[in-house]
């Protein structure tokens, strides 16, 4: 698949280079080659990102769960610069979006400055020189002026906390950590877990289990999802007009923007509650079924989950589900508290990510030797979700508090690399580094606390939350306010310090 690039792509390609800092990418994902490509296109050329992985992708190469699928539609799950006008439908399964990011990484011409199955593991601010040592996990260190962290907030599986769990004997899969040489057909699967993940795999392992129990401890809201194929007059359509695909995209994320409504008043909200409701009756008829199904806490203070296969899923013969809660796991069995044992021969943890743990696994060590990971404790926290006060010249992109309430994250993410070029333009111009000024960091942040007060967030527990409780990793605010927030680096916010 070829991605088509308008204007923007191609002036990069024209863009003369200019002495570039030394930039090291960590993460080879959505993130790190939208901070790629924005750098590339301001002439910045010395550019090392460093993936532990074996190939482009991130959260697409990792999760190849049956039906593992983007819930944002897939013109707008995407990046600006490199519209795919091929997509074969309108929410892509995995490997179209793997296949996508693989020849952004081709068309753009990222390849050359891909440092593949390495990983970082920590990283210190030398202030001599004025420079970060990237310490590599194979034994090496990367030497670099600014680093940008694109690790994603997806990356550190969270199995659930059960009694006997490690000591079942058959398959233990995260959906996260799929092995697909594992053949489910008629076996007796337990699905843990009723979120984004487990409503995507659920109707698949429908179809292949004997028997597939799905334990619930919370039902998701749920909406409709217009998950079709294009037709070939749409596709032609899309490859013959590029203003169609544009349309399309700019159709789309005005229907998310127009639905961020992230306060328990906004009138909106009690629109979509009821079209949820009205959904999960329309597709579950059992009466008993569908109050299992109903969620009793606030529309949107989880995610919002999409389609009806997965109500379709649970009405079928083999398929069950159970809402008390699992007890303990033995070698064989789930058995819940009120007594109910189930047989299994697989157990499938649909139970989500450490969302909170920010750069987990990577120790970032900053002036006078302090670890962000000790000044952060259990609430990470960060001005615009890039920057820390103290550790100069490093930046984040989807870093705390940037995740979004209803749009795509990709929007987030080309926001966030193009403050980090603005940023990497003005240190590639004076020299020196820059660190965010404490004063601002902490102002933004009793801001953003201030304001997710007000959010529907608030009003139940989510992933949302470090076990502090406070809402660490969401916006407050819609996708637009943020980008108009990173548009440039503004003098005042930041301390421009000469070289050492
Ligand atoms: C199943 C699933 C579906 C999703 N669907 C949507 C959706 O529909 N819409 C939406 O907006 N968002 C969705 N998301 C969120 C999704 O993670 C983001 O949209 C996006 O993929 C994040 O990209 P990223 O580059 O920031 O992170 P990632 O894709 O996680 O990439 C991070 C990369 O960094 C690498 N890495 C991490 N640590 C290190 C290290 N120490 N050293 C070297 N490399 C390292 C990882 O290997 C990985 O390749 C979904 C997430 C999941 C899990």
């Amino acid at each position: 698949m070829t991605v088509f690039r308008y204007l923007p792509g191609r002036i990069m390609a024209l863009t003369r280079r200019r002495p570039s800092p030394r930039v090291v990418i960590i993460g080879a994902g959505f993130g790190g080659l939208a901070a790629a490509v924005a750098l590339r296109r301001r002439g910045f050329d010395d550019l090392t990102i460093i993936e532990r992985a074996d190939g482009v992708g991130g959260t697409w190469r990792r999760n190849i769960y049956p039906g593992a699928a983007c819930d944002i539609q897939s013109h707008l799950y995407s990046f600006s610069f490199a519209p795919n006008r091929a997509w074969s439908r309108t929410y892509a399964y995995q490997p179209e979006i793997l296949d996508y990011l693989e020849s952004v990484a081709d068309d753009f011409d990222l390849r050359r400055h891909l440092m593949l199955n390495t990983g970082v593991h920590s990283m210190g601010w030398n202030a001599q020189a004025s420079h970060w040592d990237v310490h590599l996990t194979n034994g090496e260190t990367v030497v670099a002026d600014v680093v940008v962290s694109a690790v994603g907030l997806f990356g550190s599986v969270r199995y659930p906390d059960i009694d006997g769990l490690a000591d079942f004997s058959g398959t233990l899969m995260h959906t996260a950590q799929w092995d697909a040489t594992v053949d489910l057909t008629g076996k007796r699967v337990a699905v843990i877990g009723t979120g984004a993940s487990g409503v995507q795999v659920v109707p698949e392992l429908a179809d292949v289990a004997g028997e597939l129990t799905v334990f619930q401890r919370t039902p998701p809201w749920m909406v409709p999802k217009e998950d079709r194929s294009y037709s070939a007059d749409e596709l032609t359509r899309y490859r013959r007009l590029p203003w169609a695909s544009w349309l399309q995209r700019w159709r789309l994320w005005k229907l998310q923007h127009d639905n961020t409504a992230l306060t328990p008043d906004h009138p909106r909200m009690a629109v979509v509650e009821e079209m949820s409701r009205k959904f999960l009756h329309k597709h579950v008829a059992d009466d008993r079924l569908r109050d299992a199904l109903t969620p009793r806490y606030p529309f949107r203070c989880k995610r919002v989950l999409l389609g009806e296969k997965y109500y379709t899923a649970l009405q079928r013969d083999h398929v069950n589900l159970v809402t008390d809660p699992i007890a303990r796991v033995t070698d064989s069995e789930i058995v819940t508290d009120d007594g109910t044992v189930v047989e299994v021969d697989a157990i499938v943890a649909a139970t989500g990510f450490e969302t909170s743990s920010y750069l987990s696994g990577l120790d970032v060590v900053g002036v006078d030797g302090e670890s962000l990971h000790q000044r952060w404790g259990c609430d990470p926290q960060a001005y615009l979700g890039t920057a820390v006060s103290g550790f100069p010249n490093f930046f984040m992109l989807y870093g705390p508090n940037t995740n979004q309430g209803a749009n795509s994250i990709i929007y987030i993410l080309e926001a966030g690399a193009r403050l980090v070029a603005s940023a990497v333009s003005r240190i590639a111009r004076r020299g020196g580094f820059v660190d965010v000024r404490p004063d601002v960091e902490r102002c933004f942040n009793e801001q953003i606390s201030a304001d997710l007060a007000q959010t529907i967030w608030t009003r139940c527990d989510s992933y949302y939350r470090s076990p502090s409780g406070r809402i660490v990793t969401q916006w407050p605010h819609s996708e637009l306010d943020y980008a108009r927030a990173t548009w440039r680096v503004r003098s005042r916010d930041w301390v421009h310090s000469g070289p050492a």
